[in-house]
């Protein structure tokens, strides 16, 4: 089946008892059983059946062998590092989202899980980064502001070579566009509060797992830790994942547009984006994923300046988050990096006046209107 068919498809899609075409709301806490352990289901934390649907409609998206909903993305990854032990060692991209860099680093290292940083788009500085305790390597590809790319069947081939785990947070690309456990990973994680939602509406995150044994392992954890997604927020997620193509390839059209005009200007010293020729991650990109996305980072010179852009624009709002339908404007140092100290920001390249757009399904022509208005104010 096609990616598109599949979006429509794939899962579990309808209702076996009524035959409603649309997934059902099943809001419910609780299921009577026949007698005492004989049951479908048996409470929601377990298992409910529209959380189902969506869990299995990622599963096919993303070619692997379950689907796991969560309450968030940064749900997501905490269930996935609940795999790991006091002693174990990760190594991670450097310019992670900010939330898991948190994670790592506040969060985990009370539990004594050891963490390294390196740029993954290196694979040499992976490999030097590997100890004995190692147990996973965890990648961002392309990363978020800067659009780095990291060759992910490079990462399984240093993954086989140490016995470890491959994660990818496939957030930026989404299934649509990239699938890494085709390309090798073990795991891979969205928040799906981004484009797989699509609309700004809901928070969540997805796992999927390659093997029945990790399966059997995240379900564990999932029904243990208990951080799931609701009835409601599953089912806006499956309505949201049906339309993912054709807004994935607006967006796409839309960006390539803006980058031009981006280009055109002399008063932006920095564009990253991957769909670039003269972007470093061009050509790996390209060898693994079948479109470039939506998200732009550009340079305006100055905090000041980039203050005074995000004032002016107006059909693209300021705010957090990514992927929506509506095009949103933010200030990575300011905002989503804020908890990065500066020092390390300015190490990773996130310069003060860096502006990260992302760019929605409007009309090009008004959106380049926008931005025209507010970089000539
Ligand atoms: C937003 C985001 C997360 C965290 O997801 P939430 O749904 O906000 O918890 C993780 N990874 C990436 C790449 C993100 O953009």
């Amino acid at each position: 089946m096609k990616k598109k068919t599949q979006l429509i498809h794939g899962g579990i899609v309808g209702d076996q008892f009524t035959g409603a075409v649309s997934t059902p709301i099943y809001q419910v806490s609780t299921y009577k059983q026949e007698g005492v352990g004989n049951f479908k289901y048996e409470y929601s934390r377990t298992g409910n059946p529209t959380r189902e649907a969506l869990e299995a409609l990622i599963r096919d998206l993303e070619g692997g062998h379950a689907g796991f909903a969560f309450g968030s993305g940064m749900a997501a990854i905490s269930a996935v590092m609940h795999l790991f032990k006091s002693g174990d060692h990760i190594v991670l991209t450097d310019d992670v989202y900010g939330g898991t860099y948190r994670l790592m680093t506040k969060i985990l290292n009370r539990s004594n899980i050891d963490v390294t940083f390196v740029d993954t788009s290196y694979p040499e500085k992976v490999k030097d980064a590997i100890q004995d305790n190692t147990v996973m390597i965890y990648v961002e590809t392309p990363t978020n502001p800067l659009l780095k790319v990291t060759d992910i069947r490079k990462m399984k081939e240093i993954a086989d070579e140490h016995n470890l785990l491959l994660a990818v947070d496939n957030t930026f690309s989404t299934p649509y566009f990239q699938n890494p456990i085709e390309l090798g990973a073990d795991i891979v994680l969205h928040s799906a509060t981004k484009y797989l939602g699509g609309h700004s509406d809901v928070v969540a995150g997805l796992v999927v797992v390659k093997t029945e044994e990790l399966a059997k392992e995240l379900h564990f954890i999932q029904n243990s830790v208990g951080g799931v997604l609701g009835p409601q927020d599953s089912w806006l997620l499956i309505r949201g994942i049906k339309t993912l193509a054709i807004r994935m390839e607006q967006t796409e059209k839309n960006t390539q547009e803006i980058v031009a005009f981006l280009k055109s200007r002399d008063d932006i010293t920095n564009i990253f984006y991957p769909g670039l020729p003269s972007h470093p991650g061009h050509d790996t990109h390209k060898n693994q994923a079948t479109g470039f996305g939506g998200m732009v980072s550009f340079d305006v010179g100055s905090d000041e300046r980039a203050l005074e852009v995000l004032k002016k624009t107006k059909l693209f709002t300021l705010a957090e988050s990514l992927g929506a339908v509506e095009s949103l404007i933010s200030l990575p140092p300011r905002m989503t990096h804020a908890s990065i100290p500066r020092e390390r920001r300015l190490d990773l390249g996130i310069e003060d006046g860096l502006v990260r757009i992302s760019v929605g399904i409007e009309d090009a022509e008004d959106l380049i209107e926008d931005l025209k208005q507010a970089l000539d104010a």
